[in-house]
């Protein structure tokens, strides 16, 4: 680190060229410092560099790191930690041009992820940060350079990386916290439950741009109605109670404003785990549950809808179907058919964002316009049979329509916030008053056939990619929209999904695999090396920005990469 220093004061006001030099790998006694890359130039992408501690110093007991998902939370805690105090820090002169004097971590939001910007091994923890190297004009501040790498920096990973430095309840709390809910989620199947929300969990957020708890007197805290109450032994917390949902048809009925919506994003995000605090730790999905909902204007390629529509006008092929422009009930429609592709064993689907036609069509309408001039097969006539021919079960969110009643097994009513299981009352209500509209599915609902995606062809900076925000990756020259899918959570995701795609078109995609196989060999391969081996990096030179995606979203975005092509084989048949 001495030489470091040296080094980087010798380098006080050259070129900024002359930063080059400070690349390689510095000794500082308790830790090692690494600098990975260097920019070219004051407002070029950061530079990047690493710290790492071996355990002999770093001290965090094994039982921390000892199974795949505490490792992931220490990871987690560290990082959150290293960016609160770069936040809290001073790390620079901000008269420096660029970003120059900026140290960066990667920044993480309410769920706990697998991410780069941590790496803890059996043998030390690694911190990966981004680095605007100081200048003023072109002309190097190497006095402020070494102030940030030699002493802002270490300081920060002294109070961050060493175990004897932490807040210890802290640490294991949110390690534990993460673990029992990866157990919950896992202990879900056996109890014949598709979801479960603890009794006391906040499940709405502070605004429509904040995903952190509610907080204030309005808040009503969840309460299981009696009758669908379960207990469950989690491994550190012990007993818990709240609502389970047992595999089948729920809905979640109930006034506009009474909480319905705010259910369902949280079984949404009930894939992922959340940090203590958070409101939504006991409120957990399987794993593979997929949102779905309207999404007009997307790309759909070869995608068999034909159990959902058929004889569209001019007679257009609903079996492999594709548009570069889909309506909001075939986009739909495409939606639930590939999270059938992808595995999932529940779709949550919220009126608020489905396409109404694709939902129902009443009596009154069905006697207006005949069926043959109806290409849409409703979904409330598919959703038994998602369930009971293909064992997919469904969450619904219904104010409107009281057709629904008919196909539940279980009906929830939010009212006040409050979950009340109106299941008897609705059963009622069928008997007394039958319903006006007949049945419209034609031929059975089949699991989709694998669709193959074909090698892409052209030159190879069609591999070029880039995310941006959450919502949007470019791939070459065309630009995926992830807007409405709404399990992508974080940017690091949707980066990591971007490298996932070039990575598997380089390796996985042979014109001969599903893509969902293309997908779970990427899978394996981040399951065995770490997400680390999807990075565009050299090996060792870590970008330290990308979290794990689900192999939900990841299929979620070749689908909706504008040059995916699919095979046009006998396959896509859905519908007999
Ligand atoms: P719905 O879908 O039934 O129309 P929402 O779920 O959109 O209703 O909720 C309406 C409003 O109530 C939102 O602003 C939401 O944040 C708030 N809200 C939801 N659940 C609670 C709760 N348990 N406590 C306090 N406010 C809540
Ligand atoms: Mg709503």
């Amino acid at each position: 680190m001495e030489s470091l220093r040296r080094n980087l004061l010798s380098l006080d006001g050259k070129g900024y060229g002359a930063y080059k030099s400070v690349r390689g790998a510095y000794s500082g006694g308790w830790f090692d410092l690494f600098i990975d890359h260097v920019q070219a130039d004051p407002f070029a992408p950061p530079s990047r560099g690493r710290i790492r501690v071996l355990h002999g110093i770093s001290g965090f007991p094994p039982y921390l790191y000892g199974s795949r998902t505490r490792k992931i939370a220490l990871q987690d805690f560290v990082a959150r930690n290293f960016y609160r105090l770069l936040k809290a820090g001073d790390s620079g002169d901000r008269s420096a041009s660029g970003k120059g004097g900026l140290v960066g971590v990667d920044r993480c939001g309410q769920e706990v992820l697998d991410r780069t910007a941590v790496l803890v091994t059996g043998d030390f923890i690694e911190v990966r940060f981004t680095v605007g190297l100081p200048a003023r004009g072109r002309t190097v501040l190497g006095r402020e350079a070494a102030r940030l790498l030699t002493e802002f920096v270490p300081g920060i990973a002294e109070r961050t990386m060493l175990y004897k430095n932490l807040r210890r309840e802290d640490l294991v709390r949110h390690v534990e916290v993460v673990e029992d809910q990866e157990y919950l989620r896992g202990a879900l199947a056996e109890r014949g439950l598709v979801a479960f929300v603890g009794n006391g969990s906040i499940l709405p957020r502070e605004s429509g741009v904040s995903d952190r708890p509610l907080t204030g007197p309005a808040v009503v805290p969840f309460q299981s109605p009696p009758g669908l109450e379960v207990e469950i032994s989690l491994p550190n917390r012990g007993r818990v109670a709240g609502m389970g949902i047992p595999r089948g048809v729920t809905l979640v009925v109930g006034g506009g404003y009474h909480g319905k919506s705010t259910l369902l994003r949280a079984l949404e995000r009930g894939v992922y785990n959340h940090i203590p605090g958070d409101g939504r730790e006991l409120a957990v999905t399987v794993g593979d549950a997929v949102k779905i909902r309207a999404e007009d204007g997307r790309r759909v390629e070869k995608v068999d809808i034909s159990g959902f529509i058929n004889n569209l006008p001019f007679g257009l092929d609903t079996r492999s179907f594709s548009t570069e422009n889909a309506s909001g009930s075939t986009s739909q429609a495409a939606n639930i058919v590939e999270a059938l592709e992808s595995g999932a064993s529940l779709l949550l689907l919220d009126e608020d964002t489905s396409a109404t036609n694709f939902m129902i069509r009443d009596g009154r309408m069905q006697r207006l316009v005949a069926k043959r001039n109806e290409p849409i097969t409703p979904f409330i006539d598919r959703v038994r049979e998602l369930l009971e021919g293909l064992n997919v079960s469904t969450v619904i969110v219904v104010g409107g329509s009281g057709d629904y009643l008919g196909v539940a097994d279980l009906v929830i009513m939010m009212q006040n916030y409050m979950p009340h299981d109106v299941t008897g009352a609705a059963r009622k209500i069928i008997e007394d008053t039958p319903g006006q509209r007949v049945v419209e599915a034609a031929g059975r609902l089949c699991r989709p056939a694998p669709r193959i995606p074909l090698p892409a062809g052209g030159k190879p900076d069609r591999f070029r990619v880039r995310a941006r925000g959450v919502e949007q990756i470019s791939f070459g020259r065309d630009d995926i929209n992830l807007a409405y899918v709404d399990q992508l959570v974080d940017p690091s995701q949707t980066r990591a999904v971007a490298e996932i795609i070039r990575y598997a078109y380089e390796r996985y995609v042979d014109g001969k695999k599903p893509l969902s196989a293309v997908v779970e060999r990427v899978l394996e391969d981040i399951g065995r090396e770490g997400l680390d081996v999807v990075s565009p990096f050299e090996r060792g030179q870590h970008p330290g920005d990308l979290a794990g995606p689900r192999k939900q979203e990841i299929m979620a975005a070749f689908n909706r990469l504008r040059s995916v092509r699919i095979s046009s084989g006998k396959n896509n048949r859905v519908t007999q």
